[in-house]
């Protein structure tokens, strides 16, 4: 059974490795055998040191995924070594305001970062992918907000809707050439991404109280469904958004 989920000779790229989710996601596929090319904007040591700790090789690659300009970079950099197998687009930001005061600013750089890049980054992997024909798994952490509406992230909610929508597209362009294309949703997860929620004393009461699990995510609870994903007990699923949220969306 154990095997079903084991990782060992593949190697996963997993953007935003350095910290939260991310991180928790690339020490969850180290541990399940899996090598790390971790790609992000910070240090990456501390993932690093926690990927060898697990038994495996990491390879941190700088990037910021603001733009466009360094996805041909990072393709070469990874492909250079290896055959990137499985690829987790992790990288998101979050920027608040009330709908009607929201900018353009603000806008750009939500669904620059969240959808954009994502998309074109997964493009060039899955050309490689594609063409050694030997299938691959992708990953695109989506989010609550895929399903619901929320309030005061106008543009985190359209891109993390449009990731779901993009991953369903994908699945469907790709599955009969062996790739996988999922996506899961987290829940609330304690992370730099939700820090502002869980200081605001009232945001993070009706939070708790809504929550089944009556607590927090923590990041360690999000690895298994990226190993489940990420592994061939997953190769008849495309195109699902698979929630991570301690009953959140069953309430
Ligand atoms: P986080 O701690 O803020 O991590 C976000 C990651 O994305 C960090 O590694 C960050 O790097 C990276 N990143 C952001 N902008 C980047 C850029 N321009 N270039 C390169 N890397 C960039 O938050 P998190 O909660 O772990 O978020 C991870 C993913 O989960 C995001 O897509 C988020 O939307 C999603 N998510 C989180 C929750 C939650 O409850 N926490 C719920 C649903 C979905 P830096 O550290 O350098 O900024």
């Amino acid at each position: 059974m154990m095997s079903l989920f084991d990782l060992h000779g593949k190697t996963a790229l997993v953007t935003g490795a350095n910290t939260g989710l991310g991180q928790a996601i690339a020490v969850a596929l180290a541990s399940a055998g899996a090598d790390i090319v971790a790609v992000g904007r910070s240090s990456m040591a501390e993932t690093e040191t926690a990927v060898r700790n697990a038994g495996r090789s990491m390879q941190a690659i700088s990037a910021d995924l603001s733009t466009l300009e360094p996805i041909e970079r990072i393709v070469a950099e990874a492909s250079g070594e290896r055959r990137i197998d499985i690829l987790v687009n992790n990288a998101g930001i979050i920027r608040r305001a009330d709908a009607i005061d929201y900018t353009e600013a603000d806008w750009d750089a939500v669904m620059d970062v969240n959808l954009k890049t994502v998309f074109f980054l997964t493009q060039a992997f899955a050309r490689k992918m594609l063409a050694d024909n030997q299938g691959g798994k992708i990953i695109n952490i989506a989010s609550l907000l895929s399903f619901q509406g929320g309030i005061r992230i106008p543009a985190y909610t359209a891109s993390k809707s449009g990731l779901a929508g993009l991953t369903k597209l994908l699945a469907c362009e790709w599955a009969g050439r062996g790739i996988n294309v999922n996506a899961i949703a987290p829940g609330y997860f304690s992370t730099n991404n939700t820090q502002a929620l869980r200081e605001d004393e009232d945001r993070n009461a009706q939070i708790l109280a809504r929550i089944p699990a009556g607590k927090w995510g923590d990041p360690s609870d999000l690895g298994g469904a990226a190993v489940f994903l990420a592994s061939q007990a997953a190769n008849y699923i495309h195109g699902i958004v698979l929630p991570v949220d301690g009953g959140w969306l069953a309430r």
